[in-house]
């Protein structure tokens, strides 16, 4: 009797264990995405005027992505932790870089599309309110990057 308790017990913790393990993408920690961002900015030439920017992911509102706030003068971002856990990298990236464009390089949103290498294309990471898709962001990645750090030059092919 006990055995069978111990097998349907084991049973059960095999039914259940796929679904407490988190899926492989979620253990990349938001980390290396702010790693990331400080890295390419460095390549641009870009000084650290001011120390990293905190970045965590937090249970924030299905219709908030992100957020930039700002207490007592110091900046923190927050990443929506359920859409984080079922993004790709791409979106993850876009995500943090876009805060970090508002809390780091105190950027503002901008709307607003470009014709650019053939394609009509949103103009810039710092649009509001939801992602570039997928094939864009991925297609002009460098554009992207130039714009974040570099608008002057962005446009210069
Ligand atoms: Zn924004």
């Amino acid at each position: 009797m006990i055995f069978a308790f111990t097998m349907a017990f084991m049973l059960a913790i095999e039914l259940i264990s796929p679904s407490i393990k988190p899926p492989e993408v979620y253990l990349t920690p938001v980390s290396v995405y702010v790693d990331r961002y400080y890295v390419k900015k460095k390549e641009y030439g870009l000084p650290s005027t001011r120390s990293r920017v905190p970045v965590s992911l937090a249970p924030l509102s299905p219709v908030l992505l992100g957020v930039c706030y700002s207490v007592l003068g110091l900046h923190n971002v927050e990443i929506n932790q359920r859409f984080y856990e079922s993004a790709s990298d791409g979106e993850r990236e876009e995500l943090v870089f876009h805060e970090l464009g508002h809390c780091d390089m105190d950027r503002a949103h901008v709307e607003g599309s470009i014709y650019y290498k053939g394609f009509w294309i949103t103009k810039t990471i710092m649009h509001c309110c939801g992602m570039i898709n997928g094939f864009e962001y991925e297609r002009f990645h460098d554009y992207y990057m130039d714009e974040l750090f570099d608008d002057k030059h962005a446009l210069k092919e």
